[in-house]
């Protein structure tokens, strides 16, 4: 094609956006290996002086009682801290004691993931540094500012709106603990259609692979997302409490419990949870979801409870099977890893394809020409 006067200064702009691409995820590879050398390490010495441990209890009652419990003793825990910070309505208490429970719940969960681990693959921290870098940037936003934050206009203003509104709905006469079942049920069957569209659009995959990325499941990278990708989905966390109307200790205890579920969803934990992985979106089912294979992949989208995937036909959970550990974006084995290609991979996406298709298509070049 002719040279224009037009496209030159296009490709300095590009070369100039290359450059500085290239200069920032250097800047966060430093970054990040400086976390793994300062920061990690001692963590990582910590927690591996349970592993041992993790083989001395294999086959033991002990360790049957800790696969069956875990996970109940934590809902409910969950249940009971909830309504506790919450019984004045939502207050300064609320907000910095669900921040409290958080760090409580992982400074748990990391040593248990150690000491029954259902991948030992996935005990090799080489992705924690990104998280962390996610943590910070992203994931500490989402979990630890807006999180809370969005938690709290949302409780906020149904505890300030709903009686102004006048009788609402909500089925108030039932038992707390059901009310709080039905709202995350509520809530979930527009987070199972949102997550849906994200596997099924390839503008919105873009932004959903960068959880996907990921070739490890543990507690700490269940919010490995993209921020953008939260934005659609907290409007609609406020779609079926605007319509509902339920109290604020309800809405509060609801989103609390979508975390711990968050949580176990993505933990290394090897848990017996029986029914539960047929109710919540469970650690068992969520594998599946993250498997390389599109099938397998293309399944269990429930962020909450597992029941909508149930009715709409993309359950999957086989039985007498165990999901794979190898887990990630199958097409596309060269997706960034640091930080900030983590961050600009969506505005990138076409780029990462191409690249990921090169070697492929070469090959068959070769194996074409040697028939
Ligand atoms: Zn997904
Ligand atoms: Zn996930």
């Amino acid at each position: 094609m002719k040279d224009t006067n037009n496209s030159q200064p296009k490709r300095k702009m590009a070369s100039f956006f290359t450059a500085l691409y290239k200069l920032l995820d250097s800047a966060s590879e430093r970054i990040e290996n400086f976390c793994r050398d300062y920061f990690l390490k001692p963590f990582s010495w910590l927690f591996s002086r349970v592993d041992p441990l993790s083989y001395t209890i294999e086959g033991t009652v002990f360790k049957k009682i800790l696969q069956v419990s875990i996970y109940p003793i934590f809902m409910a825990a969950t249940f009971v801290i909830g309504f506790k910070l919450v019984e004045d309505g939502f207050t300064v208490r609320t907000f910095f004691g669900n921040i409290v429970m958080f760090l409580i719940f992982g400074a748990i969960f990391a040593p248990l993931e150690r000491l029954i681990p259902f991948s030992r693959k996935w005990l090799k921290d080489d992705e924690t540094t990104t998280d962390i870098m996610l943590f910070f940037g992203g994931k500490f936003w989402g979990d630890y500012i807006s999180g809370p934050l969005k938690l709290a206009t949302i409780s906020i203003a149904v505890q300030e709106i709903s009686p102004e509104i006048g009788q609402s709905i909500w089925p108030t006469s039932l038992h707390l603990v059901v009310q709080v079942l039905i709202l995350l049920s509520v809530k979930d069957f527009f987070r199972y259609w949102y997550h849906r569209w994200m596997h099924e659009s390839e503008f919105m995959w873009r932004w959903h692979s960068v959880h996907h990325s990921s070739t490890r499941l543990y507690w700490f990278n269940g919010t490995r997302s993209h921020p953008l990708e939260g934005l659609i989905s907290s409007f609609l966390w406020a779609i079926p409490l605007a319509f509902v109307q339920a109290p604020v200790e309800i809405v509060f205890v609801t989103g609390l419990l979508g975390r711990t579920i968050g949580r176990f969803q993505h933990t290394n934990m090897d848990l017996i949870l029986g029914p539960f992985d047929y109710i919540f979106s469970s650690p068992k089912n969520h594998r599946y979801h993250h498997s390389k294979n599109i099938e397998e992949g293309n399944s269990n989208y429930g962020g909450d409870v597992i029941f909508w995937d149930i009715l709409f036909g993309t359950f999957y959970l086989p039985k007498g099977k165990q999901p794979s550990d190898e887990i990630g974006i199958g097409d596309l084995p060269n997706f960034p890893k640091t930080f900030v290609g983590l961050m600009l991979a969506p505005f990138n996406y076409g780029n990462i394809k191409k690249k990921a298709r090169q070697p492929v298509e070469e090959e068959k070049v070769v194996a074409g020409s040697t028939v």
